[in-house]
This record gives C-alpha cells, structure tokens and sequence, in this order.
C-alpha cells in the first residue's frame, strides 16, 4: 500500500520497520536484496522519485516501509525541516514504528543531514539503527577505518552507539545478521502487539 498521508496507513497491528536515507544510498536495492526480490522497490532512475509512505506486508507478520529519500525533498527556507512534512509526521504517528533503519553509503564521511536526521529520531524517542550500504565498494581496510571513524564521530553526540549493519546489495552482505535481528525483535514485542 502506498500513502502520503499516515492517516490512511494500513491499520493492522503488527510491528513494522522503515527504510530511509539519502537519495540513492542504495535503500531500493537493499529492500530488493533483503527479500530477494528484483524489483519490489524501484531502484530510482531519478533521486528523490520515491515519494509515497510505501508498506510492504512481509509474511502476514510485519511491515517492511519504505521511505522517501531525504536530501532531495523539499528545503524550507530556514533549512531546518530536512525531509517533507508527510514523513515527520508518519515518524510522530505511527505506534506500530520499532524500529528505523537509517542507511549510511559506507563510502561516504558523516554528512550533517544524517546526523540531523538521527537528532530528530532521538529527539522524538523513535529507535534506530544505522544500516551502512555499499560495503563492496571500498576494501576491507579502507571499510573499517570508514565505519570506524564514522562511528567516533557519532559518539560525539551520542552517549552510546546505535546497532549496525554491515551491508552490500551486490553481495548480500549483512542479509542474515539483518533478517535474523527482524525476527529476534518481532519476538521481543509481540505480547505488545497481541
Ligand atoms: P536509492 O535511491 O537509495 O533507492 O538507491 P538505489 O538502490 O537505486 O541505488 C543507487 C545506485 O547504487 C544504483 O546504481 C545501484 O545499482 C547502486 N547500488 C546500490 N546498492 C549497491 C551495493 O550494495 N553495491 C554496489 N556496488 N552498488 C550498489
């Protein structure tokens, strides 16, 4: 089901995960990878086409959503809302949110628009994790002095490090650690969800 408003998000009661990051982070073929599937998620010809709430009920017992992609969306002026007013608002609304999966392009070095994505995450109280994409992209080493560094630099605003994900869409890299991590967190909230 695809929405631009949460109000009209499907209602069943069962725990659900969203996918976002920046355009062409690599989001859609990490969906794909995840559920071996081609094209579940459009790979994006275009940054930022992508702009519905998209829910995909994956096994009648949780929602997969994907996101739009930030960065390109809609600036205000004050350069303060990063990412359209829609999706601030599904992240306020929707109770049935465990947990999000922030995608980080392993390549790259902090950017202030993820870090201020994260803030708004804590800040509102919604769990997270950081999903690096690409891993095949850069050599073992080049990978964990990437990850390594990012991750001090989170520290600076962080007390304590979200869980991460090592991924490649191109490899399956990290499909396992990812599924297994969906079930084991499935099972920790489903007397919540009864
Ligand atoms: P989205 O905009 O975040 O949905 O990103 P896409 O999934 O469309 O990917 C953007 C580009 O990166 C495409 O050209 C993909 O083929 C490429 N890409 C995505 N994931 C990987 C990956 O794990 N490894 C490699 N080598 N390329 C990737």
């Amino acid at each position: 089901m695809s929405n631009s408003n949460v109000i009209n998000a499907p209602k069943d009661r069962i725990p659900e995960y969203a996918f976002i990051g920046r355009s062409n982070v690599g989001k859609s073929s990490l969906i794909n990878m995840l559920m071996e599937r081609k094209d579940l998620a459009k790979i994006s010809g275009k940054p930022g086409k992508t702009q519905l709430i998209n829910h995909f009920k994956i096994n009648e017992n949780w929602f997969l959503v994907d996101l739009p992609g930030y960065g390109y969306a809609q600036v205000s002026k004050k350069k303060r809302v990063i990412f359209q007013y829609f999706i601030e608002n599904y992240f306020k609304e929707r109770e049935q949110l465990v947990c999000t999966f922030v995608l980080i392009d392993s390549r790259h070095d902090p950017q202030k628009i993820d870090l201020d994505f994260m803030q708004f995450l804590g800040e509102n109280q919604i769990p997270f994790c950081l999903v690096f994409t690409k891993a095949d992209k850069l050599g073992s080493s080049k990978l964990n002095k990437q990850i390594t560094s990012y991750k001090k630099k989170l520290l600076q605003y962080w007390e304590s490090l979200p869980m991460t994900f090592l991924t490649s869409s191109s490899t399956g890299l990290g499909r396992k650690e990812f599924l297994d991590f969906i079930d084991k967190v499935n099972e920790d909230v489903a007397k919540d969800f009864e």
